[in-house]
Parts: C-alpha cells; sequence; structure tokens
C-alpha cells in the first residue's frame, strides 16, 4: 500500500523570479529551477519530486516573493 501523502507544494510561477533559494533548503529535492521562462522573464521554480514533500514549510518561509504554498496531510 502506497504511503500516505505529507505534504503538497503549490509553487504560483508568476510571483517566482528565480533566486533559487527554495530549491536549496528543501531536504527531500522536490523543487527545481524550470527550463522555461515565467512571463516575467524568469526562470521559475517547479516541483520535480512531489511525492517527496514531507511538508515542513521550509520552502515557503525562505520564499522572499510568497510564491510558495504548502498544504499539510
Ligand atoms: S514543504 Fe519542505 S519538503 Fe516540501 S517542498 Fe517545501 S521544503 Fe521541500
Ligand atoms: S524562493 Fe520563491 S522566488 Fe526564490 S526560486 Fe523559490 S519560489 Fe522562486
Amino acid at each position: 500500500m502506497k504511503e500516505a501523502v505529507k505534504g503538497m507544494v503549490v509553487i504560483d510561477e508568476e510571483f517566482c523570479k528565480g533566486c533559487g533559494l527554495c530549491v536549496r533548503i528543501c531536504p527531500k529535492k522536490v523543487l527545481a529551477i524550470a527550463e522555461h521562462f515565467n512571463s516575467r522573464g524568469y526562470y521559475p521554480a517547479c516541483v520535480v519530486r512531489k511525492e517527496e514533500c514531507i511538508g515542513c514549510g521550509f520552502c515557503a518561509q525562505v520564499c522572499p516573493d510568497v510564491a510558495i504554498t504548502v498544504y499539510r496531510g
């Protein structure tokens, strides 16, 4: 049986300026910098291993642009 999801992270790409802080702080390597631009010309963070998220919220805490929301389950 599959383990229950503990966290779900959502990034609003349009608020992101691609600083990479969230990518660096995530202990589970859930996030990465995307290879496409957002509408402001930044490479935004994206979720690459969503099943690994533990809902710790570190990424949301460090984001200077409040682009990340973490839901805990
Ligand atoms: S909530 Fe924690 S585990 Fe999930 S993406 Fe953010 S830093 Fe990573
Ligand atoms: S910390 Fe915020 S602004 Fe920086 S890359 Fe992550 S989502 Fe984007």
